[in-house]
């Protein structure tokens, strides 16, 4: 059945990509946008949009292979350090919605890779007690 989603697309060889690993549930290939010599994308060949409504056992599958194409990352292309990274919905920077795990290898600091985590300018206004009963009362326990 034809589909409109870009990744099963590449799942199902209608658009080519350059594949690294593969199995019956997973599925790897380089990141058309090379940020850094390496970069892979790894994603269950089911579709779910994103890391949050991906259930358990898919997420289980990529992870492991996710872990697996850092280290390849560190022993064949000589990678310092890896980020791993899951942009999960459009204001996360998600663009493509089929869910995936960037695995991006490090080589030095000024490489083309930057996350910044910025200090919170009004740290002090933040009830921190608060903040983390809100979040606790919303974890699925199951
Ligand atoms: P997101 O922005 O959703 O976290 O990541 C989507 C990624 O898919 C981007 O890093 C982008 O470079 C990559 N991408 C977009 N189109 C293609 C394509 O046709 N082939 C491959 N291999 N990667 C793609
Ligand atoms: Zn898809």
């Amino acid at each position: 059945m034809p589909t409109q989603c870009l990744f099963c697309n590449i799942i199902n060889g209608t658009i080519p990509a350059h594949k690294v690993y593969e199995d019956n549930d997973v599925i790897a290939f380089l990141d058309i946008n090379q940020t850094t010599n390496g970069h892979t994308l790894v994603l269950p060949k089911s579709h779910f949009d994103h890391f949050l409504n991906t259930p358990k056992a898919q997420m289980n599958l990529v992870m492991n292979v996710a872990q697996r194409i850092g280290q390849a990352q560190i022993q064949v292309l000589h990678a310092k350090g890896v980020n791993i990274l899951s942009n999960a919905l459009q204001a996360a920077g998600q663009t493509v919605l089929h869910f995936h795990v960037h695995v991006i290898p490090r080589y030095e600091a000024n490489d083309r890779f930057k996350i910044e985590m910025l200090k919170h300018d009004q740290h002090n206004l933040l009830n921190l007690p608060v903040l983390a009963n809100q979040l606790k009362s919303g974890i699925n326990l199951k």
